[in-house]
């Protein structure tokens, strides 16, 4: 996961507000369809123009992802920024 291991390299752990430190696992990560994929597409800017390109493709990456859930648990749980679990920022701190 070109994307995935170069965004969370160094996240298997996090810390939070409210708790302080919390381990999160992060061994579903070498899975990732998103694996070999360019970075960029997975922490577009904006919501308009070329970002909506990266969300489109981000998105089918993910599709096809046999760890989507766990990734999506992942940044609900981090707080992550970016294309997660087949989602953007916006749509998980919808789901929160
Ligand atoms: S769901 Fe998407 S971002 Fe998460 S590991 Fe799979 S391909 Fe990567």
């Amino acid at each position: 996961m070109r994307a995935g291991s170069d965004r969370i390299r160094g996240l298997s752990a996090v810390v939070t507000a409210d708790s302080g430190y919390v381990a999160a696992s992060t061994t579903w990560m070498p899975s990732g369809a998103c694996q070999g994929e360019d970075p960029e597409l997975f922490f577009p800017i904006g919501a308009s123009g070329p970002a909506l390109y990266q969300i489109t493709a981000a998105r089918a990456v993910c599709r096809r992802c046999a760890v989507t859930r766990m990734c999506l648990t992942y940044a609900l749980e981090t707080g992550q920024a970016g294309i997660w679990g087949g989602t953007t920022s916006e749509e998980r701190q919808a789901m929160r």
